[in-house]
């Protein structure tokens, strides 16, 4: 049996209570097959990148274990995408859910489904204050600690929410 890797999962959401979207979310990560979620951050709300006219974002971030394989993996969290009726409009547009892959262990993947650690993440602020609050010893493959980077991100924009409601 191949031994569980730790695996980080950033959430967003701007479109049909994106907080439920999120938090139902980090339930439904937890009940993939061959994973476990071992820790959820709080729900930070963040203007959106690109097209300023939509809703503001809920974002998070997901530990999980899963014995799944990158690309399976991908898939699964594609699926949830579209259980949540995720539409893909434009690029960086509203959505109801969107879950990007963001660490995988320490793998560094670069394929063109998958790119690992998720090539913006250390330069999102949005991203990365959720990360550190969640793992702040954690590094990045290339060796730059996430609590680090987080605060050279400190933005008044993204303002931390909730604690994760249990449900
Ligand atoms: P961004 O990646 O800049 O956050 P986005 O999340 O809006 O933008 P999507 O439309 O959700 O982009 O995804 C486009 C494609 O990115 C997906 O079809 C997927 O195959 C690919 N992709 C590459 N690397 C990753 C990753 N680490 N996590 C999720 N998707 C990825
Ligand atoms: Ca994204
Ligand atoms: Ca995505």
């Amino acid at each position: 049996m191949i031994p569980p890797v730790d695996v980080y999962v950033g959430l967003g959401s701007n479109l049909d209570d994106p907080e439920a979207q999120v938090a139902q979310a980090l339930v439904a990560l937890g009940e993939l097959p061959l994973t476990r979620r071992l820790g959820a951050s709080s729900l930070y709300v963040s203007r959106p990148l690109g097209p300023q006219d939509q809703p503001d974002f809920v974002n998070a971030v997901a530990h999980l274990a899963t014995r799944l394989s990158p690309l399976a993996l991908l898939d699964q969290l594609q699926a949830l995408e579209q259980r949540h009726r995720r539409v893909r409009q434009r690029h960086w547009g509203p959505r109801t859910l969107d879950l990007d892959l963001l660490l995988f262990g320490k793998q560094v993947i670069a394929t063109p489904r998958l790119r690992v650690p998720h090539p913006e993440m250390s330069a999102r602020a949005f991203v990365m204050a959720p990360l550190a609050e969640l793992a702040p010893a954690l590094s990045l493959p290339d060796g730059r600690g996430v609590s680090a980077l987080a605060e050279t991100l400190a933005s008044p924009d993204l303002i931390r929410v909730l604690p994760e409601r249990p449900r």
